[in-house]
């Protein structure tokens, strides 16, 4: 479905943002690919480019691949910009490019619907989902395309259900330079997580695509060259069990039509351990990494931040679990909690040596605007404005000494990412939870000389940058030769990008050069390329 009735035609020009470097964007690994360039491509843009009317010209600019140059702005009569709050001092200077050809600028998406007040110089601000605030931008730009004299904000009321969206118009984005594809089939979650503003913003009565929407997604994704993996963006791929099993025959469906190429990856939370059912139907459909929101192995302070759901199962016991199934786990973690001690980061140290997962998303604690956390620091007037929080890396006055925190999550982030303990977690999962999953027989579409030929520069980008020039050779040497004999080229090269960046990444934020917290409010200028 896309908007219809609109007969006057406006270029619209979509311009998305650059990610502020955090964790969770991998830019280190990027080197070591055949051409990545940028994380994944960004689902509402792209919506809103497919659900724009037919009639409407329409381009798409990611900014962590290019610049939008002079002549897009000089093509474009209006320009639609979306993001998150880790973006926007970005999405600020895309508008201020784009007043200086006079263009209207609207702006949509998380951050703006959380916080729109950060943003007062766009000519529209779309708050909420897609719905009658969308017909509403459209039909007062296809009435008059110069910028209104005052801000107008939209509030959609009324949202189109999501088993009418579009497919993305992924047609518009240069798949082969993203590391991962995604897609979206629910949106919303049923609890309530003390720090969380995903049910303040989108729900907690999780909103379907329907199974046949996702498997045409697939589909297209296939044709416009999608990346080995498939990220599920869902907020919580379980928050209705129900419709997970739905779709799930459909995935194992579409993965034996199409000869098991691409890996599927989501976010979910950790109680989906007690649930073999849909873990049986995962790995049949080629799940292979779940990233589970742990935040911590403290059980008062689960309670305390109201995400017991985490407790259904013991936590190590879930992360086996799951890996039992040849998924590997990613966690997020969070420091700086009002039950943190002087003991947390051992406590932490401890449990991720023993879950022996990899990868961990260990990040200061960060208020969010609409959710209970945020309520609670302002009534306790622990909540730090942005004008004072300049230069710390939270927003929240921890009950222990600001720079106690910081130096226990430095320490953490140290000792979880030194090489030869990042790399003995990672020769776990090879061993272990990789050895677990279906055996499928090659694809002939993997056979093919691109793709051959795209592993071999991926294997020459790593053995020459990390075997050769890098500064952990030897336990590199050490992991890669046991991969080679076992003729484990995908764990060898998948391991090792992924490893790579956080090793790079824990070394820049020990010493100060990131920050420590994806969420950071310190709003860090990203070099914004120049017109
Ligand atoms: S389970 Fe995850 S998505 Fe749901 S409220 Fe908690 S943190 Fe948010």
């Amino acid at each position: 479905m896309r908007a219809e009735g609109f007969e006057t035609v406006r270029r619209i020009l979509c311009v998305f943002p650059r990610y502020t470097s955090s964790f969770g964007t991998f830019e280190h690994a990027y080197a070591l690919t055949d051409g990545v360039r940028a994380f994944m491509p960004p689902q509402g843009l792209l919506l809103i480019a497919a659900y724009l009317p037919a009639n409407w010209p329409v381009r798409f600019v990611d900014e962590n691949l290019k610049p939008a140059t002079k002549e897009d702005f000089e093509w474009a009569e209006a320009v639609m910009v979306s993001g998150m709050h880790i973006q926007r001092n970005q999405m600020n200077d895309i508008c201020r490019r784009a007043h200086a050809h006079d263009l209207p600028v609207a702006l949509g998406g998380p951050s703006v619907s959380a916080c729109p007040d950060y943003y007062p110089s766009f000519d529209y601000l779309h708050v909420g989902e897609l719905g009658d605030a969308t017909h509403e931008l459209f039909r007062r730009l296809a009435e008059d395309p110069s910028r209104p004299s005052e801000q107008v904000v939209l509030t959609t009321k009324d949202r189109v259900a999501m088993s009418e969206f579009p497919i993305p118009a992924y047609e518009l984005a240069d798949t082969h330079k993203y590391l991962l594809a995604s897609i979206q089939y629910s949106s919303g979650c049923p609890y309530q997580c003390e720090f969380c503003d995903i049910p303040g913003l989108y729900g907690r009565n999780p909103r379907l695509k329907t199974p046949q929407q996702i498997v045409a997604e697939l589909d297209k994704l296939r044709e416009c060259g999608i990346p080995d993996t498939v990220y599920f963006v869902d907020d919580n791929f379980i928050g209705n069990r129900k419709a997970a099993l739905d779709l799930l025959p459909h995935l194992v469906e579409w993965q034996k039509r199409t000869g098991y190429v691409t890996r599927l990856a989501c976010e979910a939370t950790l109680n989906i351990a007690k649930r073999p059912e849909i873990l049986e139907k995962m790995k049949e459909a080629r799940f292979v990494t779940i990233f589970c929101g742990i935040e911590t192995p403290d059980p008062d302070a689960l309670k305390a931040m109201h995400k017991d759901h985490n407790m259904m199962v013991p936590i190590l016991e879930g992360v086996q679990t799951i890996n039992s199934y040849g998924m590997e786990v990613v966690s997020g973690i969070i420091m700086g909690l009002d039950t943190d001690k002087p003991g947390t980061a051992d406590a932490l140290i401890d449990f991720v040596e023993k879950s022996r997962i990899p990868l961990l998303t260990i990040n200061l604690l960060q208020a969010l605007p609409k959710t209970p956390l945020w309520d609670r620091l302002e009534k306790e007037g622990r909540l730090i404005k942005d004008e004072v929080a300049e230069g710390r890396d939270s927003n929240v006055d921890f009950l222990m000494p600001y720079d106690e925190v910081v130096s226990a999550w430095k320490r953490a982030m140290a000792i979880a990412y030194e090489p030869a303990a990042l790399y003995a977690r990672y020769q776990h999962q090879c061993d272990y939870t990789y050895a677990q999953r279906i055996k499928v027989p090659v694809a002939d579409e993997l056979k093919t000389w691109p793709n051959i030929r795209r592993a071999l520069i991926m294997l020459r980008n790593i053995f020459w940058k990390v075997g050769v020039l890098g500064n952990y050779k030897r336990v590199f040497w050490k992991f890669a030769l046991g991969r080679l004999r076992k003729g484990d080229i995908e764990g060898l090269i998948g391991s090792a990008m992924i490893a790579h960046h956080l090793i790079e990444f824990a070394r820049a934020a020990t010493s100060g050069r990131q920050n420590a917290s994806n969420y950071s409010i310190r709003l860090r200028e990203a070099a914004v390329p120049a017109e």
